[in-house]
């Protein structure tokens, strides 16, 4: 490996060069249609036993920030159950091989988020198919703007609502009674919960309420040792963002209105994920790790 995550770099010129491409993609979007490539880690993240034998499910493990926190996980010792939707089968499939190349159990859940039946389901299949479970990751979400609220789509509404919040409540609520102490919950906010977007109402909103739901679970589930936090990415370069996450035209300035002046890239994502997980974060609890190249944040 030329460069991994521990190497010494100015932050300001990792991934400078790297321009967004114009390139619009029907929802949800594919890593492999996407120009140019997206950084998920593949070449870079070197693991150290950092989750060795712990057992993980991730929601939008397919692609982006889910993809690269799976790669992390499984290069750390983990075992994956990858949830994704079935027409992004291509994206699963490459990254199910990456984790298998680390030599940890994969596990492959196509389905639908915004079924009660689906989620539950996942609850349980990856509990039986890995032996049990001690982490969870609610990161799959949806992404659609709207410059007028007179022409947000009742059903988009509904919809964001469904995937971004209610299955992570479905999901978690399956979870919990599996889940030893120790375990880890991690949802996956947003800058938007703070500083939401004029064409993004339906999606800041739902963030918000994942950073409310994340502070007042975490409380609940502490004196039983299972601790639940959050991260907030700011821009990062993935499929949501060109499939309608927001107008073609602001693509190519993804950003550069940061103080650190670009896109961040999935794989800067991951050891987040990777730090809540992991038993060296004991006494981190309800807390929410922005990665969002220096926006401030409340
Ligand atoms: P992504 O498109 O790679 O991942 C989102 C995933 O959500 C998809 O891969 C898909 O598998 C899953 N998903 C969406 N609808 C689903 C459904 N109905 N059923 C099952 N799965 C469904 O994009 P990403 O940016 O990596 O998104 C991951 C998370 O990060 C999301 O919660 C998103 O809101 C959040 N986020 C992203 C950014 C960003 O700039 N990219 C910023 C802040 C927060
Ligand atoms: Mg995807």
């Amino acid at each position: 490996m030329a460069r991994d995550q521990y190497t010494f770099t100015n932050p300001a010129e990792l991934y400078a060069d790297i321009e967004p491409q114009k390139g619009h993609q029907p929802e949800p979007g594919l890593d492999a249609d996407l120009e140019p490539k997206a950084d998920l880690g593949e070449d870079s993240y070197r693991g150290s036993g950092r989750l060795q034998g712990r057992k993980a499910l991730i929601t939008g493990a397919d692609s982006g920030i889910g993809a690269a926190t799976a790669i992390a996980f499984a290069r750390e010792g983990a075992d994956v159950a990858m949830s994704y939707l079935p027409e992004e089968e291509e994206d699963a499939a490459r990254i199910a091989g990456i984790l298998q190349d680390a030599g940890v159990t994969v596990l492959t859940f196509p389905g639908d988020l915004r079924s009660k039946d689906y989620c539950r389901e996942l609850v349980a299949k990856t509990v039986e198919g890995l032996g049990g479970l001690d982490i969870l990751v609610n990161n799959g979400g949806k992404q659609v703007f709207n410059e007028d609220i007179t022409t947000l789509d009742d059903q988009q509404f509904d919809d964001t609502f469904t995937t971004n919040v209610d299955a992570m409540f479905w999901i978690t609520k399956a979870a919990v009674p599996h889940l030893p102490g120790g375990a880890t919950i991690i949802n996956t906010t947003s800058i938007q919960a703070y500083s939401p977007s004029d064409i993004l109402v339906d999606y800041a909103s739902t963030k918000a309420t994942i950073n409310a739901f994340t502070k007042a679970l975490a409380q609940q589930l502490a004196p039983k040792g299972i601790r639940v936090n959050a991260v907030a990415p700011g821009p990062i370069w993935t499929p949501l963002q060109v499939s309608d996450g927001q107008p073609q035209e602001k693509v190519a300035q993804f950003g550069e209105d940061t103080p650190l002046g670009r896109m961040g890239q999935p794989a800067e994502l991951a050891p987040a994920y990777v730090f809540l997980a992991s038993a060296e974060s004991s006494y981190v609890i309800g807390e929410t790790l922005n990665v969002n190249g220096g926006m401030p944040t409340p």
